[in-house]
């Protein structure tokens, strides 16, 4: 590989999970600098540190002030970029740690899951002209007012996505505790098989659907941007996958992929009228209050002029939406509001499906032959998603793999 390439390196919070970890990845990004390579670092907080501070967070207020929940939910970045930059120092290179702010990344002010507006290089640049590896905080952000903001569960692929992007980087490596991008989430089914590319297309799609290898808007800003992206283990060497455009890919398969999601709940609302202004009347305040809504069905009204509504929102979400909801009962006209939270969202992927019409029953029957019930149904160009009982998570998982036959030999 050609020397003097610009790397961005991402260290997910496995990977940055104790101070052994973090010298050995920082040993990573030494070894990509002894090569010749300029390279700029992004990190998470240590595995289960950002769970640790959003717990803290709900034990005071469930329907907490967003502001301040990025004030404490960002700051397990701010400890790995410190010890990152430290471990560089000891063995022997130059590095400098900096905060979302320090950058500056600029971001909107929707807390929790701002979006990114703007990345200053100039810092960054100086840094790298100058041989410092700057080790940057993944997740955060500052608003033109100067608070801290998050950009959402998973959000230093975003991050360094967005660096790369704005240094105009050779490549991003997203380093993490899997050798790249399964048929579906390794752990779960040992038969998975590692992708050696995958197209943008269907990553955005698996990665929407839960796949948490890469947070979903790294995957659209990647796209848009024409970032080099490859997933990679910071513990084992050789593999990886690359995401690269659809033309890339020599032989489209049927279904590529498969991903689940235990992060949604279903909510009903029975007895609604059936009349034109209710669904707005129900998704208006939702959508108001930035709540996703993704699957949706509404039952056919019978003779009664009434019929019941089923969405889905993240899980996350519930206590806000319940809130909502109940706030506005009277101007929906309801009767009763139903929540199931043991739900998954299993979906099957890929972009052969377009022409390929039987690709749905396959997964019904496959679901039906186990005696798992369907609880909502969507489908898309190149995906269909199925709601089920969360119970059956994995038992739908392994038995959609075999049937769409992903297995490895
Ligand atoms: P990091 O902390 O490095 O960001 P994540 O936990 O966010 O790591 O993402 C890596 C995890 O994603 C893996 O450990 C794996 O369990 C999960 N995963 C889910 N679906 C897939 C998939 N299709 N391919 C690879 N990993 C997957
Ligand atoms: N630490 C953050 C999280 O746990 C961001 C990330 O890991 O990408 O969501
Ligand atoms: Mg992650």
């Amino acid at each position: 590989m050609s020397k003097n390439q610009l790397l961005v390196l991402k260290f997910g919070g496995t990977s940055v999970g104790d101070v052994a970890r973090i010298q050995h990845a920082a040993s990573i990004a030494a070894r990509e600098a002894a090569a010749g390579h300029r390279v700029a670092v992004v990190v998470s907080a240590m595995s289960g540190q950002t769970n640790q501070l959003l717990s803290w967070v709900k034990e005071i207020d469930p329907l907490y002030d967003a502001a301040e929940h990025d004030t404490v939910v960002s700051t397990g970045e701010q400890v790995t970029i410190g010890l990152f930059a430290l471990a560089l120092q000891k063995q022997g290179y130059k590095s400098r740690s900096y905060c979302g702010w320090q950058v500056p990344i600029h971001t909107d002010a929707t807390h929790g899951k701002a979006r990114i507006t703007g990345i200053d290089t100039t810092i960054l640049t100086q840094s790298l002209s100058e041989g410092v590896i700057p080790v940057i905080a993944g997740f955060q952000g500052v608003t033109d007012a100067g608070r801290i903001t998050t950009i959402g569960r998973g959000g230093s692929d975003t991050a360094a996505v967005a660096i790369a992007a704005a240094l105009n980087a050779d490549r991003c490596d997203i380093y993490t505790d899997v050798d790249g991008v399964y048929t579906t989430d390794p752990r779960i089914v040992p038969k998975a098989k590692r992708m050696d590319k995958i197209s943008f297309e269907e990553m955005l799609e698996l990665a929407s659907l839960g796949a948490k290898v890469l947070q979903t808007r790294s995957v659209e800003l990647a796209m848009k941007e024409r970032v080099r992206v490859r997933v990679v283990s910071t513990f084992k060497d050789g593999g990886g996958t690359t995401v690269v455009p659809e033309e890339e890919i020599v032989e489209q398969q049927v279904v590529s992929g498969i991903a689940y999601s235990r992060d949604e709940a279903k909510i009903t609302l029975f007895s609604i009228d059936d009349k034109p202004g209710v669904s707005a009347s129900i998704f208006g305040p939702l959508a108001k209050a930035a709540i996703n809504v993704d699957m949706i069905v509404q039952s056919i009204a019978g003779d009664s002029n009434k019929t019941d509504m089923t969405f889905t929102i993240p899980r996350s979400e519930l206590p806000l939406a319940r809130k909502i909801l109940e706030e506005q009962s009277a101007a929906i006209g309801y009767k009763n509001l139903h929540i199931d939270e043991v739900v998954a969202k299993i979906s099957v992927v890929g972009l052969g499906m377009r022409s390929h019409p039987g690709t749905a029953q396959i997964m019904f029957q496959t679901l039906a032959d186990k005696g798992i019930n369907i609880k909502v149904i969507s489908t898309s160009e190149i995906k269909i998603s199925v709601l089920i009982d969360e119970a059956y998570t994995e038992l739908a998982l392994r038995a959609l793999h075999t049937a769409y036959d992903l297995d490895a030999a």
